[in-house]
Protein backbone atom coordinates (compact mmCIF):
# COMPACT_ATOMS: atom_id res chain seq x y z
CA UNK A 1 0.00 0.00 0.00
CA UNK A 2 2.72 2.34 0.77
CA UNK A 3 4.04 2.29 -2.74
CA UNK A 4 0.52 3.05 -4.35
CA UNK A 5 0.13 6.37 -1.45
CA UNK A 6 3.52 6.90 -3.10
CA UNK A 7 2.11 6.85 -6.34
CA UNK A 8 -1.15 8.59 -5.62
CA UNK A 9 0.87 11.14 -3.85
CA UNK A 10 2.40 12.26 -7.30
CA UNK A 11 -0.71 13.44 -8.54
CA UNK A 12 -2.14 15.15 -5.10
CA UNK A 13 -3.07 14.55 -1.37
CA UNK A 14 -4.38 11.04 -0.92
CA UNK A 15 -6.96 10.87 0.97
CA UNK A 16 -8.87 7.38 0.48
CA UNK A 17 -8.90 4.43 -0.70
CA UNK A 18 -11.88 1.41 -1.08
CA UNK A 19 -11.50 -1.17 1.07
CA UNK A 20 -10.75 -3.01 -1.94
CA UNK A 21 -7.06 -1.67 -2.42
CA UNK A 22 -6.50 -1.33 0.48
CA UNK A 23 -6.85 -5.03 1.32
CA UNK A 24 -5.30 -5.66 -1.86
CA UNK A 25 -8.10 -7.92 -3.23
CA UNK A 26 -8.16 -6.30 -6.08
CA UNK A 27 -4.82 -5.95 -8.60
CA UNK A 28 -6.22 -4.86 -11.90
CA UNK A 29 -6.37 -1.69 -10.71
CA UNK A 30 -6.87 1.02 -7.19
CA UNK A 31 -9.25 3.53 -6.57
CA UNK A 32 -7.70 5.73 -4.34
CA UNK A 33 -9.58 9.74 -3.88
CA UNK A 34 -6.96 12.03 -3.98
CA UNK A 35 -7.55 16.27 -3.60
CA UNK A 36 -5.69 17.71 -6.19
CA UNK A 37 -4.93 21.07 -7.19
CA UNK A 38 -6.92 23.23 -9.81
CA UNK A 39 -3.96 24.26 -11.14
CA UNK A 40 -2.55 20.64 -11.77
CA UNK A 41 -2.53 19.36 -14.70
CA UNK A 42 -4.81 15.69 -15.10
CA UNK A 43 -2.35 13.70 -16.52
CA UNK A 44 -3.61 10.64 -18.40
CA UNK A 45 -0.15 8.11 -16.95
CA UNK A 46 2.12 8.57 -14.46
CA UNK A 47 5.97 7.38 -15.49
CA UNK A 48 7.41 5.36 -12.76
CA UNK A 49 11.25 4.27 -12.78
CA UNK A 50 11.97 1.06 -11.69
CA UNK A 51 15.87 1.06 -12.17
CA UNK A 52 17.87 -0.11 -15.00
CA UNK A 53 17.60 -2.98 -17.58
CA UNK A 54 20.29 -5.22 -16.26
CA UNK A 55 20.47 -6.35 -19.92
CA UNK A 56 20.04 -3.80 -22.17
CA UNK A 57 21.39 -0.78 -19.68
CA UNK A 58 18.58 1.13 -20.13
CA UNK A 59 15.92 2.30 -17.76
CA UNK A 60 12.72 0.36 -17.06
CA UNK A 61 9.78 3.22 -17.19
CA UNK A 62 6.45 1.67 -16.23
CA UNK A 63 2.99 3.53 -17.22
CA UNK A 64 0.81 3.76 -14.84
CA UNK A 65 -2.82 4.38 -16.40
CA UNK A 66 -5.01 7.42 -14.64
CA UNK A 67 -8.56 7.53 -15.14
CA UNK A 68 -10.65 9.96 -13.00
CA UNK A 69 -14.17 9.04 -11.94
CA UNK A 70 -15.53 12.64 -11.72
CA UNK A 71 -13.38 16.05 -12.89
CA UNK A 72 -15.26 18.85 -12.15
CA UNK A 73 -14.89 22.30 -14.39
CA UNK A 74 -11.79 23.87 -14.19
CA UNK A 75 -10.21 27.51 -15.10
CA UNK A 76 -7.04 27.45 -16.59
CA UNK A 77 -6.96 31.02 -16.21
CA UNK A 78 -8.07 32.10 -12.71
CA UNK A 79 -6.86 28.45 -11.64
CA UNK A 80 -10.11 27.30 -9.62
CA UNK A 81 -12.81 24.43 -10.05
CA UNK A 82 -16.19 25.65 -10.07
CA UNK A 83 -16.09 27.02 -14.28
CA UNK A 84 -14.41 25.89 -17.30
CA UNK A 85 -11.87 28.68 -19.77
CA UNK A 86 -14.79 29.53 -22.02
CA UNK A 87 -17.52 30.71 -19.47
CA UNK A 88 -14.40 32.54 -16.79
CA UNK A 89 -15.63 36.49 -16.43
CA UNK A 90 -11.74 36.98 -17.16
CA UNK A 91 -11.70 35.69 -20.57
CA UNK A 92 -10.84 37.77 -23.44
CA UNK A 93 -12.71 37.93 -26.44
CA UNK A 94 -10.41 36.44 -29.46
CA UNK A 95 -10.16 39.16 -31.91
CA UNK A 96 -9.68 36.65 -34.59
CA UNK A 97 -13.33 35.84 -34.55
CA UNK A 98 -15.25 37.75 -37.06
CA UNK A 99 -17.73 40.33 -36.25
CA UNK A 100 -21.57 39.76 -36.01
CA UNK A 101 -22.85 42.32 -38.23
CA UNK A 102 -21.66 42.88 -41.59
CA UNK A 103 -22.03 42.80 -45.02
CA UNK A 104 -24.13 39.70 -46.24
CA UNK A 105 -22.25 36.80 -47.99
CA UNK A 106 -22.47 36.86 -51.77
CA UNK A 107 -24.95 34.24 -51.55
CA UNK A 108 -27.45 36.15 -49.89
CA UNK A 109 -26.95 38.81 -52.23
CA UNK A 110 -29.72 39.57 -55.67
ZN1 LIG B 1 -11.85 31.74 -14.52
Amino acid sequence: MLGLLELASSLGKPIHADSMTKDHRRLGFAHICIEMSASYSFPSFIELYQGIDEFSGEPKIATILVEYQWLPFVCNLCHVFGHSDSSCSRKVPSPSQPPKEGPSPPYMQA
